[in-house]
């Protein structure tokens, strides 16, 4: 039975056990950014399950795209050693939201794999939970074999959502491949490592609520959540020993064999390098086609290191040729019936690979180099395990993701020094925090005060107040002119302020900063950009209009509310803009930046083709149909797992504290942001795109604008068209087609121009022929015109050759200081002349240049040369 048989026969069957058949998910977690892939079916269906979400069916069966290569769950160094784990794989799952229960579970998962697939019982093998008396007997009544179920504890056979939330026992299937296969250790049993005895299913009982305190109480309706390896059934279904020789694999080893001219099966060097290479084409074929790119970070990194172990065991082999586009092709023709859009997403996939192996091949020989130098070092010193610096430099400097570093220590007999590895990496993050934040103000700080921890002491923090009011006191903490901290500010001078409170915003997560005005008493000053120097520490920068400012003075903090106005029509827009491209585009579009402004907004996201003009206006429209339904905006501040419980979009690098601000929409758009938002999205007014392009690979930008600026910028297009209409003498409704008809007209005039220009060298020729002499038998023409490139002279002489059909002809041209010629000799006299000589003799004469062969030559002289050159002619063929 064919893998894809497999998968069919799987949801036909759990369909007609009414189960609705739900469509993977994105391997990119939607909900959840704490996750780094979605690594099992019920990942999709973790609030269903929590009771946060309802959905119209209460039992769902899917195929769903998993990966486990990092966190939690990570299988990276089990692929290739054994033949059952892969980075990427397919689970086919069936749930019961709080409807049928263990029992039924049991029968449809026993029915489905004798009755359907048509196993060999006397091969299965059943684990159950110590302490699950109830399904030891439900497995015994559908007619398991008794002395085939094994009781293991709570590492194999117990499972939980967390620390807390829902959990339970679970219970798993097992194939035996026979003694040939595996270990053949007389201690080989159900639970040992090796391949023989297989797990193809485990199904999970969650009938127990963890609490915090780790009390276990019942759940009122529990629920169903199974798991079976497509890849693992597929292998028994087609009588293998291993997944690799399935139709899933199969091919990719073939084509394996063929580029690297080795033989799968013999070697077991080969055979690990063949198996990871073909899985690591495949997972990262699929995680890109999900849009993620590689990186140092997050999933980006995990499918840096996939890439690179796959290039790594390619070189271990002795393949030199790029081989990842070639497999990555393979996949996508042995799984575009199934996921039509790995195929639509070829050429960025494409890309992404040659981008990343080039990139690596760069920098990996001088890492190999490196890392052969601290080998040898260490074997003269007798030592044994490579020092952190070293590690985390081939991680930085030269992209050695650390597990490839640990493979070759082991190769080597060596081992890493992890901690010390942990601890450049982290100096390093700190290092780049601080960067990030220490703009000229952190350093100004840290400089006049001491090290940034006194400045913590010394400069009590900000409280924001911006939220709920536009205005506050406040009173002054610090304050700096230049680097130099000052008592007091006056007039005409700038100085950079910290105050106990602000109403004012710090530019934070793309939104600028507020802008306003500080008052006391006759004082006055205004305040331009604030900048937050930490999470809680906002800088000032002040400029005093009158009077003086001092340390210790209670002021009058008045924020710019029109701007404040006019940024947050753009930043409530941004929300409604990811809800609308999600809409149109599909769940893959993530954000990836924004910047917004007083008058506009720029919105950065994952997709991996231009929008064309229909996805536009499609977006545009959703955007503005939110508008004009004046829908409230919501801030609530929840702990963080609420937040991202009840399905708040968050930016995956980004940290959050551990309450966050939920912005949300009438329940169609919940984002984490910590930004200022109008109201109701009435007071956004209107929404027009400016543009739509290209930031980088797989990264696409929009730039926007809401209110007084959608309105001014429809103006400006309209008035434009007017005004061309008007040039044009034409009006709106006919503008098009007067534009059509004036570029037809060019077009028209363009080949006009072409024939006169053609009928006037015609004559020229004509007139060149006419004063052509006779030498020899050979016609002899010069002919000289007043405009014309190295091209047209090159037409021109084709013309006289053709009308002369035996001679030498000379055509010369002026082009500002410059003078133009080329000669030409027909075949039948390229004996007696040369063409290239004739121009090389002008060129001497004249202090020219130029050549050729003896049928065609061109050189140039200054221009008032021309018509002595072209005269000269003559002399020197020896009329
Ligand atoms: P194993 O112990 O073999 O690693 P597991 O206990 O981690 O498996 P589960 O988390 O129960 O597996 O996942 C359910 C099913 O998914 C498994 O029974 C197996 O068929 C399949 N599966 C799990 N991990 C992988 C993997 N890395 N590659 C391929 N299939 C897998
Ligand atoms: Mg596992």
């Amino acid at each position: 039975m064919r893998s894809s048989e497999a998968r069919q026969q799987f949801l036909r069957f759990f369909a007609s056990h009414g189960h609705t058949i739900v469509p993977s998910s994105s391997l990119v977690p939607d909900k959840d950014p704490t996750l780094l892939f979605v690594n099992a079916g019920m990942v999709q269906f973790k609030n269903v399950f929590l009771g946060l979400e309802k959905r119209p069916y209460v039992r769902a069966t899917t195929s769903q795209k998993c990966v486990r290569a990092g966190g939690k769950h990570n299988d990276l160094g089990n692929v290739g050693k054994t033949l059952r784990h892969h980075t990427f794989f397919e689970m086919l799952g069936n749930f019961s939201f709080g409807d049928y229960f263990k029992g039924d579970a049991i029968a449809y998962a026993w029915e489905f794999l004798l009755k359907t697939l048509d196993l060999d019982e006397g091969r299965l093998w059943i684990t159950v939970f110590r302490e699950d008396d109830e399904a030891e007997s439900l497995w015994k009544g559908v007619g398991a074999s008794p002395s085939r179920i094994v009781r293991l504890g709570e590492k194999d056979n117990f499972w939980s959502m967390g620390d807390e939330g829902p959990c339970g026992p679970c219970s798993e299937i097992i194939y035996d491949l026979g003694p040939e296969v595996g270990c053949r250790q007389p201690t080989c049993g159900v639970g040992c490592d090796c391949d023989r005895y297989l797990e193809i299913w485990n199904l999970v009982f969650m009938q127990f609520e963890r609490s915090r305190d780790g009390a276990m109480t019942r759940l009122p309706n529990p629920s169903i959540d199974t798991g079976m390896g497509l890849e693992r059934i597929a292998s028994v279904l087609q009588g293998k020993t291993g997944n690799y020789e399935t139709d899933l694999f199969a091919p990719l080893i073939r084509r394996l064999e063929e580029i690297s001219g080795l033989a799968y099966g013999e070697k077991e060097l080969t055979d690990i390098a063949f198996r990871v290479i073909a899985d690591h084409v495949r997972g990262a074929t699929f995680i890109i086609n999900d849009g993620v790119l590689p990186s140092k970070e997050g999933r980006g990194y995990v499918l840096r290191r996939i890439l690179r172990r796959a290039l790594r065991y390619g070189k271990k082999v002795g393949i030199e040729k790029d081989f990842l586009s070639d497999l990555s092709r393979l996949v996508v023709d042995m799984m575009d019936d199934v996921y039509p859009e790995v195929r639509q997403n070829y050429p960025f996939i494409l890309k992404v690979l040659k981008g990343e192996e080039e990139r690596f091949l760069e920098t990996l020989s001088k890492g190999f180099r490196l890392y052969d130098e601290v080998k040898q070092d260490m074997a003269g010193r007798g030592e044994k395990v490579i020092p952190g610096e070293v590690v985390y430099r081939l991680y930085d400097t030269f992209g050695f993701p650390v597990d490839i570093t640990d493979e070759m220590a082991r190769e080597d007999g060596l081992a890493l020094d992890m901690a010390g590895f942990e601890k450049a990496l982290n100096e390093q993050k700190e290092r780049s925090r601080i960067d990030r934040r220490t703009k000229d103000l952190a350093i100004l700080v840290s400089e006049s005060i001491g090290v940034t921890d006194a400045a913590e002491g010394a400069i009590p923090p900000t409280r924001f107040t911006g939220y709920e009011t536009l205005e506050s006191e406040a009173t002054i903490q610090a304050m700096f002119k230049g680097r130099e901290s000052v008592e007091e500010v006056g007039q005409g001078e700038e100085a950079t302020l910290f105050l106990d409170a602000t109403p004012f915003y710090g530019e934070a997560g793309g939104q600028t900063s507020d802008e306003g005005t500080m008052a006391a008493g006759n004082a006055f000053a205004s305040v331009g950009a604030v900048t937050r120097v930490r999470e809680n520490l906002f800088s000032h920068s002040v400029r005093v209009e009158k009077g003086v400012f001092r340390c210790g003075d209670q002021v009058h903090l008045a924020v710019d509310a029109e701007k404040r106005r006019g940024v947050a029509r753009n930043h409530t827009a941004t929300h409604l803009l990811q809800f609308a491209l999600r809409s149109v585009l599909g769940e893959h579009v993530k954000q990836s930046g924004s910047l917004v402004e007083r008058d506009r907004l720029r919105f950065d996201f994952t997709h991996f083709q231009a929008l064309d003009e229909e996805e536009l206006a499609r977006v545009e429209d959703i955007v503005n149909e939110k508008i004009l339904d004046t829908v409230d905006v919501r801030t609530d501040i929840r702990s963080r797992e609420e937040a991202i419980r009840e399905g708040a979009m968050a930016l995956f690098e980004e940290k959050y504290g551990d309450t966050v601000r939920v912005v949300s929409i009438d329940g169609f758009s919940r984002e984490l942001c910590g930004g200022t938002h109008v109201r109701n999205t009435g007071e956004i007014g209107s929404f027009s795109v400016l543009s739509e392009g290209s930031l980088a690979s797989g990264i696409r930008r929009i730039e926007a604008v809401t209110g007084k600026g959608a309105i001014a910028y429809r103006r400006k297009i309209e008035s434009l068209a007017r005004s061309i209409a008007r040039d044009l003498k034409s009006d709106m409704e006919s503008l098009q087609g007067r534009v059509e008809s004036l570029l037809d007209e060019v077009d028209r005039k363009e080949k006009e121009i072409g024939r006169l220009k053609d009928e006037m060298a015609r004559r020229r020729v004509e007139e060149a022929v006419k004063g052509a002499y006779v030498k020899n038998g050979a016609h002899i023409a010069t002919m000289f015109v007043p405009e014309g490139t190295a091209e047209d002279l090159r037409k021109l002489t084709d013309m006289l050759r053709e009308r002369l059909k035996s001679g030498v002809v000379v055509v010369g041209t002026r082009d500002g200081q410059k003078g133009l010629l080329v000669a030409a000799v027909t075949k039948d006299l390229v004996s007696t002349y040369s063409a290239g000589q004739i121009i090389k003799s002008i060129a001497a004469k004249f202090q020219g240049k130029g050549g050729g062969n003896p049928q065609m030559a061109q050189g140039g002289v200054a221009s008032e040369h021309v018509m002595e050159a072209l005269a000269y002619v003559r002399e020197l063929v020896g009329a």
